[in-house]
């Protein structure tokens, strides 16, 4: 199979196909931690940097019961399970927990399922998430995907999110501001909103009270600190 352009149908060759080839996508995951704080972001997924609190290991025991592929129909709906998804415009890529199709004016028409932990945030990172799931299925499938749903473990409640035209700006924003940070490689200073420091699972390592110094310089001090401590 010949590669072709992501902005064109032109085959390429040479050194346009091993650029197309670095162009590494940007996790559809990525997007949630981009809303909450850009540096967070960073950190997972630039200096891949993780730390598990509570909140993130039990969100990992959900959706290891999600994520088995699989499809099959319920009441006349037809479901897949752990669908890849991917979008060459955006350049992004990931793993729908749940698509289902609905079917109308003999069409199917895409609708992402995400499922989270807890409930229904004042953030907009799980709407985000979600968003850009629906933004890869409308490149995938050539129709429109208006809404999606949001299903919370603790309240056992499937929210409806409508891709209205706010929702597509500020994802296709965050995939930008995404974006901006991979090509740089460099990971941005601490969020301003110092209330989601208290709730991240990075806050130990981040050391957003040390702003003014990269968390990579940090670590390397510190491994400076511990090869001191350890000499004869
Ligand atoms: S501790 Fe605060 S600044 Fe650091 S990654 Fe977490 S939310 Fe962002």
């Amino acid at each position: 199979m010949a590669w072709r352009s992501s902005k064109g149908c032109e085959p390429l060759f040479g050194d346009d196909l091993q650029d197309e080839l670095d162009r590494e996508p940007i996790p559809l995951s990525a997007l949630q931690h981009a809303v909450y704080c850009l540096r967070q972001a960073a950190l997972i997924h630039l200096e891949r940097v993780w730390a598990e609190n509570r909140l993130t290991a039990e969100g990992r025991v959900l959706h290891a019961t999600t994520d088995r592929p699989g499809g099959r129909s319920v009441r006349g709906v037809r479901r897949a399970a752990a669908v890849p998804l991917a979008s060459r415009r955006l350049n992004m890529a990931g793993v729908a927990d749940l698509v289902e199709f609905h079917r109308g004016d003999g069409v199917e028409t895409p609708h992402p399922v995400e499922f989270k932990r807890g409930k229904p945030k004042l953030h907009r990172a799980d709407e985000v998430q979600l968003c850009a799931q629906g933004l890869c299925l409308e490149e995938m499938y050539g129709v429109p995907v208006p809404e999606g749903s949001l299903f919370y473990g603790e309240t056992r409640r499937r929210v409806v999110v409508p891709f209205d035209a706010g929702l597509r700006a500020l994802t296709e924003e965050t995939a930008a501001a995404l974006r901006a940070v991979f090509t740089a490689q460099a990971t941005p200073p601490p969020t301003p909103k110092k209330q989601r420091c208290r709730a991240c699972s990075l806050a130990e390592l981040c050391r957003p009270q040390a702003a003014a110094r990269p968390a990579k310089a940090w670590r390397s001090a510190m491994i400076e600190e511990l090869l001191a401590g350890a000499a004869p």
